[in-house]
C-alpha cells in the first residue's frame, strides 16, 4: 500500500488495536477523536475499499475485521510512521550543537556519497554537477543545496539514497540560508565553491578516494567554521534562526 491516505492509515491502525470486529460507526467515532471530520457513510465506503483490496473482511452484521494481508499492512504503516517521527525529531535543530551533529552526521553519509558518485555517477550527471558550478549570480544558495542533492543521488546507493533524500528536504531550506549566513560572515563561501569544484573535479575523473576526501574536508570546514561564528557571540543568531525552522 503506497501513499496511503492518512484516514486509511488511522481506520487500519483502529481495526489493528480492536480485539473482535469493528463497525463503521465505532470507527466513525475513533476517526473523529482523533481529527478527522467524517461521516459514517464515508467511513463504509473506505471499509468497501479495504474490502476490495484484500485487507479486511466482514464479519458477520458486527463489522470488519483484518485480513492477514490487513495486519502485515497496519503493521507496515506503523513502522513507517515511526520511522518518518523519528527522521523529523533528529531534522528539529535547536541549538549549536544540534547544528553540529548534523553536519557530523552529513559528513559520515556524504563522504560515502562522494566515494560512491565518483564509481557510479552517469555521464549525465557528471554534465549536470559540472553545469552547476558554471551557475552564477543571485539565488545561489538554492544551488549549493541543490550540489549536495545531486551528489547523493548520483551514489546510486539506495540506502544512500533514501537518507540523503531525507536530509535536503526543501523543507530544510532555511537551514542552508543558515548556513550561508555564517559562510558570509566566516567568509567561507568562495572556499566552500571551490571545494564543491574540487570534488566535482573528482567525480569526473572516477577518483573515489579524492571525492572522499574532499568531501570529508569540506564538511569538516563548515563544521570549524560553524564553531568559530557560534565562539565569536553568535550562537543566539544561530538558536534565533533555527527557532523559525519547522521541519515537520
Ligand atoms: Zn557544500
Amino acid at each position: 500500500m503506497q501513499h496511503t491516505p492518512p484516514i486509511t492509515s488511522a481506520l487500519l491502525a483502529a481495526l489493528s488495536t480492536q480485539a473482535g470486529p469493528l463497525g463503521a460507526r465505532a470507527a466513525a467515532g475513533y476517526l473523529r477523536d482523533r481529527g478527522f471530520d467524517v461521516s459514517e457513510s464515508t467511513v463504509s465506503r473506505l471499509l468497501r475499499e479495504l474490502d476490495d483490496q484484500g485487507l479486511t473482511q466482514p464479519l458477520g452484521k458486527k463489522g470488519r475485521v483484518l485480513t492477514e494481508e490487513g495486519r502485515r499492512s497496519a503493521a507496515n504503516l506503523l513502522l513507517d510512521s515511526r520511522r518518518s517521527a523519528s527522521f523529523a525529531k533528529a531534522l528539529n535543530l535547536r541549538d549549536v550543537q544540534d547544528l553540529v551533529d548534523h553536519l557530523a552526521g552529513r559528513r559520515g553519509i556524504e563522504r560515502e556519497a562522494a566515494r560512491a558518485a565518483a564509481l557510479r555517477a552517469q555521464p549525465e550527471e557528471i554534465a549536470q554537477l559540472r553545469s552547476m558550478m558554471e551557475t552564477t549570480g543571485s539565488g545561489r544558495w538554492q544551488e549549493r543545496l541543490g550540489f549536495h542533492r545531486a551528489i547523493g543521488h548520483a551514489s546510486h546507493n539506495k540506502q544512500i539514497q533514501a537518507v540523503t533524500s531525507t536530509l535536503f528536504d526543501e523543507r530544510l531550506d532555511p537551514l542552508e540560508h543558515l548556513l550561508i549566513l555564517i559562510g558570509i560572515k566566516q567568509e567561507a563561501l568562495v572556499r566552500w565553491d571551490k571545494e564543491h569544484r574540487d570534488i566535482v573535479s573528482s567525480i569526473s575523473e572516477r577518483d573515489p578516494d579524492g571525492a572522499e576526501r574532499l568531501m570529508v574536508v569540506h564538511l569538516d570546514g563548515m563544521i570549524r567554521d560553524t564553531e568559530h561564528f557560534a565562539n565569536s557571540g553568535n550562537a543566539h543568531v544561530i538558536h534565533a534562526l533555527l527557532a523559525e525552522i519547522e521541519p515537520a
